[in-house]
């Protein structure tokens, strides 16, 4: 792969978006020989990207609640990683399920949810660690816990064929996260947002199984999915799969659903954190992956290439994680009919909260902005 490549066509549309970034999918904590620290995210987050684009925000789950041999349980790791991001406003926490370990029992996760109220933007799942198929019966009550909090859970997924690459060496499908196996499990709650976490597996087939089950999701009202192009077309500039993906998400039966993509790096994991990969430093890997996207999505899509990518890397992940997360905030509108029905409150105080809830939407508004 030519790193510095720069095809003409993508020389054209080099231009400073100076966008906004929501990056849907980073980490924290241990991972097998490499421990992640908060300031290998924040060196992406710290000043703009090379083409001027600003992380406002990361979605970030502890890598020490995955990884087999490093595991914290569900308690002490996501307390640590909600200390870290209480110091840290860019990093959104997503607190990691182990229904493997916990054989089914959320008790856990909702005391941390009940002490933590409003702290958590999500849940995370990685069945592929976990070796625990994501169809299982042991996940139900967790996704009743997302019902509940109007919580987004991000799971790993992974190949649905075996693959054989050039160098001879060959991968089989993956036993545990594959869409197919996701997607049931959906369908159990099906009003609870679930993403593909690198939209199946890095390219061609994979990929383009996860989109068929993205499509028959929305065409049949079967479940609410998402997913993130973490890792797709990694190794290269042009991102057919990505295109291929929003081209099948525009045309849909319901109409234009590129709302369901989301951008994310799984940094500072392999290329994007410590020593960096072929070559690039993790700044320069994360430069790379931005610009690559941004220039395929405009070459592809002349008319309406800026308007996709203010959704793909900022409004949808927005809308999925911090706007159904002011819906958890006590409805004040509810109280004040509840408090005059029982004839509890006087007019002043009428007056105090109606004028609270003037305050809040305002500021929902300028924040929409
Ligand atoms: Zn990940």
């Amino acid at each position: 792969m030519k790193v510095t490549g720069i095809n003409n066509a993508t020389k054209r549309n080099t231009t400073n978006f100076k966008g906004r970034i929501i990056d849907s999918h980073t980490h924290l904590g241990k991972w097998y020989e490499n421990t992640y620290n908060a300031n290998d995210l924040d060196v992406f987050y710290k000043q703009p990207l090379a083409n001027g684009d600003v992380i406002e925000k990361m979605i970030v789950s502890n890598l020490s609640c995955i990884e087999p041999n490093g595991l914290l349980d569900e308690l002490q790791g996501n307390k640590v990683l909600l200390e870290i991001a209480k110091n840290n406003p860019v990093l959104a926490p997503l607190a990691v399920c182990q229904p493997n370990v916990t054989k089914g029992d959320a008790s856990k996760i909702e005391q941390l949810l009940k002490e933590n109220p409003n702290s958590f933007v999500g849940l995370k799942f990685h069945p592929k660690r976990m070796e625990l198929p994501a169809d299982d019966a042991s996940y139900n009550a967790y996704m009743k816990l997302a019902e509940k909090y109007k919580l987004p859970c991000l799971f790993h997924s992974d190949k649905t064929f075996e693959t054989f690459y050039i160098n001879g060496v060959k991968a089989p499908r993956c036993e545990y996260s594959r869409p197919e196996q996701i997607y049931k499990l959906a369908q159990r709650t099906p009003k609870v947002p679930i993403i593909l976490g690198h939209l199946g597996g890095n390219e061609g087939k994979d990929t383009k199984a996860a989109v068929d089950i993205l499509v028959d999701s929305i065409e049949n009202n079967k479940a609410t999915l998402f997913a993130d192009i973490s890792w797709v077309n990694c190794d290269t500039t042009e991102k057919p799969d990505i295109i291929e993906a929003i081209r099948r998400l525009k045309n849909t039966k319901k109409g234009d659903m590129t709302e369901r993509l989301l951008f994310g790096t799984d940094a500072p994991i392999a290329r994007f954190g410590k020593e960096g990969e072929k070559g690039l430093k993790p700044i320069e890997a994360y430069n790379k992956v931005v610009i690559d996207v941004k220039n395929a999505i405009k070459n592809a899509f002349p008319e309406e290439g800026e308007k996709i990518i203010e959704k793909i890397f900022y409004q949808n992940a927005k809308n999925l994680f911090f706007e159904r997360q002011k819906k958890r905030l006590p409805d004040f509108g509810n109280i004040i009919k509840k408090a005059v029905k029982n004839k509890k409150l006087c007019f002043g105080a009428i007056i105090l909260l109606a004028a609270i809830i003037a305050g809040n939407m305002k500021l929902g508004k300028e924040s929409k902005k």
